[in-house]
């Protein structure tokens, strides 16, 4: 490709709607613009990256026997009130209505339509197993679209479903999946863990998720630093604290004045108690009934466990009317003590060893010292409902444990038969007998990825492709259009890098070597290779590496061998 004739608008600003690196390098490197929130167009270069990540998942999918479909957008809503979505998948389903009325909606996701395929192709057990997967548009109206391709409203997905004849089968079509996404990463050239994972509105038991390993990533995950540990904040079981010593009342409960004192901060600051003697009474409303979560005062509430626990879709802090209405006080100041009966109440476990505990009064500017279980008010429900910290111990071998952050590039279920049960995707097993089909799902993320690949490999200057991401993997920067014997030594390079099947990008430009160099820099292609003034007065050419910054005089005629052992 000729950089003068190639569509690649760099910019030398870092614009302003951007908040992290890939996003910036992302629209300064010219490879996506924004059309609308959550909506981006690919510029060629964008695509060019996107292919590549496409064609490794394509590879190593169809190598472990998965078939590639292509699946249909648009999506009637019977199949999704026929798996009961249609009411529970919330407003990330963008719902619509053709010209004769009919409701449909735009997929976020296939695991209806794929069922639906599959229950009337599939008759037999000789039918399975079956991996059917494809590389398409999905479109999910997110509450809060940003940072580019990381988190968009319309973003590319390989989507893959496996169909098997029990739950051992798909023991082994989950584990060559887990194994088929190691090396799909791997091939892309990125730090990454597989972790353990909630299920979330998708259902089914077990998951893991593919973490990309970065300070700016928007999950957080507990590792442990002794055994293979790994999984999501939103699903480490946190560990319940001994009662030592032995939680014991010696306080009086009695009511303390604490005017415009609402936070954590302000309340242990103004009693002189520690964070961890404090009860923080939360009010939520969850599927829209207010329920009371407890947790302690330098503990985290974990949605994700409390939704698990209350078995509901959506979860929300109250609004103050709300609150005020239920205690009987502002926000800030309410309390489990002398809560109406007809309120759920769920305690994190590590309250339950917990005494003389300060908590709201539900009294405007009042709290509680010395409250205990038992003695001032009936122990709630204690349950898991905090967010691990590097202070519990590994759930698994007790070792320490490290939260680190991440970027959710991949995902992958076990299913078993809640579609094909809800869908009735049946088939005969060899005694006859009519059996539902189990079921797991795997998603990526390529756009995702590709922005990952870029907020872990980038520097000032810009991006610095992994090779198996980069576009191309080698750019000709010509010092001098006007000079003939550089054009003429730049020619021959190009020609005969294309002749290998390398792609290269020759910067034919009318423009400053300054501006070529910095180019070059910013859309991170791995190897350049600058054909100036050397190669009148040696026959040299200067080859450099963009990760290590490296530079190497080579003779023009064999740089092209050069160039192929380096990509090696
Ligand atoms: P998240 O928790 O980040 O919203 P998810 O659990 O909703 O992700 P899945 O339904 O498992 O995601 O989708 C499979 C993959 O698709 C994810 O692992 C991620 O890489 C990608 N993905 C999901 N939502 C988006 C989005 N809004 N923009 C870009 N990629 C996305
Ligand atoms: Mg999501």
């Amino acid at each position: 490709m000729r950089y003068s004739r190639f569509f690649l608008p760099t910019l030398k600003e870092v614009p302003a709607e951007a908040e992290v690196v890939s996003h910036k390098l992302m629209l300064r490197a010219g490879m996506i613009r924004k059309l609308a929130s959550g909506l981006y167009s690919y510029l060629p270069l964008g695509l060019m990256a996107i292919r590549k990540v496409e064609n490794i998942i394509r590879d190593e999918m169809n190598r472990a026997g998965a078939l590639e479909v292509l699946l249909p957008i648009v999506q009637p809503a019977e199949l999704w009130q026929e798996s009961g979505r249609w009411d529970h998948y919330g407003k990330e389903l963008l719902r619509l209505e053709d010209r004769h009325g009919r409701a449909c909606c735009l997929g976020p996701t296939h695991e209806e339509v794929i069922t639906d395929l599959v229950r009337k192709e599939v008759r037999s057990y000789r039918d399975l197993p079956l991996n059917l997967y494809q590389i398409q548009t999905k479109f999910r109206d997110e509450i809060r679209p940003r940072f580019g391709l990381m988190r968009g409203r319309e973003f590319i997905m390989k989507d893959a479903y496996s169909f098997d004849r029990d739950e051992e089968a798909l023991d082994r079509t989950y584990q060559t999946m887990y194994e088929t996404y190691c090396r799909i990463f791997e091939r892309c050239g990125l730090d990454f863990r597989p972790v353990e994972a909630d299920t979330g509105t998708i259902g089914g038991d077990v998951s893991h998720e593919f973490m990309v390993l970065a300070d700016t990533g928007e999950d957080e995950i507990a590792c442990c630093s002794m055994c293979n540990y790994a999984a999501n904040v939103e699903l480490a079981p946190a560990a319940v604290p001994p009662a030592s010593p032995p939680a014991a009342a010696v306080s009086e409960m009695k009511e303390v004045a604490t005017p415009g004192k609402r936070t954590i901060e302000e309340v242990t600051a103004l009693l002189n108690v520690p964070a961890c003697r404090l009860v923080k009474t939360l009010v939520l409303l969850a599927d829209g009934k207010p329920v009371v979560a407890l947790v302690r005062g330098d503990h985290a509430l974990n949605e994700v466990k409390l939704k698990r626990v209350l078995g509901v879709n959506e979860l929300s802090l109250a609004d103050g009317e709300t609150v005020r209405r239920l205690t009987g006080a502002p926000v800030g100041f309410a309390g489990p003590v002398g809560l109406t009966k007809d309120v759920r109440v769920i305690a994190d476990a590590a309250l339950e060893s917990l005494c003389d505990f300060v908590t709201g009064a539900n009294k405007e500017d009042y709290h509680l010292m010395g409250v205990n279980w038992g003695r001032d008010l009936e122990p709630p429900e204690f349950r898991d409902i905090r967010v691990i910290t590097s202070e519990d111990p590994c759930p698994r071998c007790g070792g320490r444990i490290e939260i680190r952050r991440g970027i959710e590039v991949g995902h992958i279920f076990k299913l078993g038969t809640k579609y094909s049960g809800a869908l009735g995707a049946t088939f005969l097993d060899p005694k006859g007998r009519q059996r539902p089909i189990v079921m797991g799902c795997y998603g990526i993320g390529v756009g995702r990825t590709v922005a990952a690949a870029i907020e872990q490999n980038h520097d000032e200057k810009g991006i610095i492709f992994p090779v198996p991401l980069a576009p191309f993997q080698v750019i000709i920067t010509l010092v001098n259009t006007k000079d003939e014997t550089m054009v003429q030594a730049a020619e021959d390079i190009y020609r005969e890098l294309l002749g290998h099947g390398v792609e290269v990008l020759l910067d034919d430009r009318r423009e400053r070597v300054g501006v070529k160099f910095k180019d070059a820099e910013l859309i991170g292609i791995p190897v350049r290779i600058t054909v100036g003034k050397k190669v009148k007065e040696t026959g040299e050419v200067e080859i450099t590496q963009r990760a290590s910054g490296r530079t190497a005089l080579v003779r023009a005629e064999s740089v092209v061998k050069e160039v192929l052992n380096r990509l090696k």
